[in-house]
């Protein structure tokens, strides 16, 4: 059963055409990678299907468990089971981090407890903060992967997991990351995701099936994520620009 379908999305964003034709498929249980260049429009990907406001869909249509969601809210799109931890943590001033919990806990009718997933990915410290604010980049990281385990969407996008993290917390990134996709916990729920990630760290941690090439504008290339870390990382993504979808 496929999860998500991107289909020939175009994407702009500040009046700039970010993404010309994306096309993707994501099946049940599924977890892929992203990868790409620097400014390649990664996040803007995640961005539109998540419906951000200022990610404007040209054309294309994005299908989440064979409905057409290219014209929802994010809010609607919350509802069905799709789910993001930003590269860039929002600051919201003035908003406790437990308040964020407590109300996805509440949204969500999830049985997890706020205390429980706090303390799985060490962010108690955390809690009666303001969201985001002053947060390092690894206490950002672990507050966002704190709201994404609370939620448990059916669907989840990463953007840069283990970006900023330092050494003390990394394996708390691929143990959370584990615990959202682990097919023993899941049981009759097979959860997919979406993970941008520069390093091939994740993969000691959770299997992806698939990893995706995003560049100028398109996915160019697409297989096996540990052969296209390698080989990007002996040719760069020049090698890609040759791979044969
Ligand atoms: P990546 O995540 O692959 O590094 P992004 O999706 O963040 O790339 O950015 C893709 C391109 O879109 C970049 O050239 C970036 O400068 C541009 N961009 C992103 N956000 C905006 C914005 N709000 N206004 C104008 N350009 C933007
Ligand atoms: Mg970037
Ligand atoms: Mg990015």
């Amino acid at each position: 059963e496929i999860m998500l379908q991107v289909e020939h999305l175009k994407v702009e964003v500040g009046n700039e055409i970010i993404l010309k034709d994306v096309n993707l498929t994501i099946g049940e249980g599924e977890v892929h990678i992203l990868l790409g260049p620097n400014g390649a429009g990664k996040t803007t990907l995640l961005m539109a299907i998540m419906g951000m406001p200022g990610y404007t869909i040209l054309d294309g249509r994005i299908i989440f468990q064979e409905k057409d969601i290219t014209s929802l809210s994010v809010e609607e799109r919350s509802q069905l089971g799709i789910g993001m931890a930003f590269q860039k943590m929002p600051t919201i001033p003035g908003v406790q981090l437990q308040t964020l919990g407590k109300l996805i806990v509440e949204k969500h009718k999830n049985s997890i407890s706020v205390d429980e997933v706090s303390e799985k990915v060490n962010c108690g410290s955390l809690l009666n903060r303001s969201i985001g604010q002053g947060f390092s980049g690894g206490e950002a990281k672990r507050a966002e992967l704190f709201q994404l385990l609370l939620h448990r969407p059916m669907f989840s996008m990463i953007d840069e997991p283990e970006s900023g993290v330092d050494l003390d917390n990394i394996s708390l990134v691929g143990i959370a990351l584990q615990e959202l996709f682990d097919r023993k916990l899941v049981r009759k729920k097979k959860r997919s995701g979406l993970i941008i990630t520069h390093t091939g760290f994740i993969l000691d941690y959770i299997n992806a099936e698939m990893g995706h090439v995003l560049m100028d504008g398109k996915i160019i290339c697409q297989g096996n994520p540990r052969d296209i870390f390698s080989g990007i990382k002996l040719n760069g993504y020049e090698a890609c620009v040759r791979c044969e979808r």
